[in-house]
């Protein structure tokens, strides 16, 4: 019983991590434990060891074999293999949420939606940084002004951010636009109208499969101009930077979305932004929706297609 309703608190939803590797024990499985509507109950990776007694099955299958109870997975596996999974928790009855990129391509995001739809099952898109502290704010602070330019610098060592990650190389892997996909996820919260790909010039090192720079200039329906600086070869200062000049001055979106910087002043809070998308999953879950966005993996991969392509030194990879 609660003290203030004296009623029952509800039974928490029981969520699978499929996917055991960096980003899902940096954040998942943090953000798992303090949301007391979820519950995580069992994780699936072929390689990865369990944690901490919660049962551990090295694949689907197994999983699916066992007599496991559960209810919702969150897929955290490289893009390529995430939709067949996801595809395959959804025709079971399960909600799924997909770590981004949600998948390797559009195609497989729509089917995916068609059959959550159908199902009656919920399937949530999660561009985590669009709960960065500072993207709310960012938008509500844009919100009737005037825009004149945007640019996103995106630059950081791929060395220090994604080690041992071969996929990333791999085709489907996105290259540099792993992390500038979610600059393209905030770009596409905070800007007022849909964004296309004019220009893209994308560098691929001799023994690479994607990408490890990149540079792609976008437009809205109305002629604002976004230029997009990607590149995984920065070593020093790491650089994830938003600045939008308006006509009542300049707008910075700082440290992947944390920090904001206005003329009003600076603000900065503490990084929530698995715990606040691990809240809005349990929500829809729990009201029966889905949330959907293939904004700004549409923009990753029409840059990957139109893109000018240089090859440029190996990298050790
Ligand atoms: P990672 O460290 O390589 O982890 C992925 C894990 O998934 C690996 O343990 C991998 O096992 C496992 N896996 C592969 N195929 C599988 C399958 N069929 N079933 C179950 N597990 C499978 O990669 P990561 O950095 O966590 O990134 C995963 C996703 O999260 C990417 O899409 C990335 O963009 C996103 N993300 C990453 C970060 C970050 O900081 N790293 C931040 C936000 C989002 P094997 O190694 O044996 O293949």
């Amino acid at each position: 019983m609660t003290e203030a309703t004296g009623e029952a608190p509800p039974i928490p939803i029981r969520v699978v991590l499929v996917g055991l590797g960096k980003i899902a024990c940096d954040q998942h499985l943090s953000a798992l434990a303090k949301n007391p509507s979820l519950e995580l109950v069992a994780s699936v990776d072929p390689a990865a060891q369990g944690r901490d007694g919660l049962p551990h099955f090295t694949s689907l299958d197994a999983l699916f074999q066992s007599d496991l109870a559960f209810d919702a997975a969150a897929v955290c596996t490289p893009p390529q293999v995430r939709s067949a999974i996801a595809l395959r928790l959804l025709e079971a009855g399960k909600h799924v949420l997909l770590e981004k990129p949600p998948a390797a391509t559009v195609e497989e995001i729509s089917h995916l939606e068609e059959r959550a739809a159908t199902l009656g099952v919920t399937l949530f898109t999660a561009w985590h940084s669009r709960y960065a502290a500072g993207v709310r704010p960012a938008r509500e602070w844009l919100g009737g002004k005037q825009i004149r330019s945007v640019a996103i610098v995106w630059r950081e060592d791929v060395h220090i951010w994604h080690p041992r990650q071969p996929w990333i190389w791999r085709p489907g892997g996105f290259g540099v636009f792993d992390p500038g996909i979610n600059a393209l996820s905030i770009a596409t919260e905070i800007l007022p109208h849909p964004l296309r790909v004019t220009h893209s010039a994308l560098q691929y090192p001799a023994n690479c499969e994607a990408p490890v720079a990149a540079q792609v200039q976008l437009e809205d329906s109305g002629g604002l101009e976004v230029s997009v600086d990607l590149d995984f070869r920065q070593k020093g200062s790491q650089t994830w930077t938003i600045t939008v000049d308006t006509d009542e001055g300049t707008l910075e979106l700082l440290q992947g979305g944390s920090v904001l910087s206005t003329p009003d002043g600076i603000q900065a809070s503490e990084d929530e932004e698995y715990s606040t998308l691990y809240e809005h999953f349990a929500r829809l879950m729990r009201e029966g929706r889905s949330h959907v966005d293939m904004a700004p993996l549409r923009l990753a991969n029409d840059a990957l297609l139109l893109g000018s392509i240089e090859r440029v030194e190996e990298l050790n990879v």
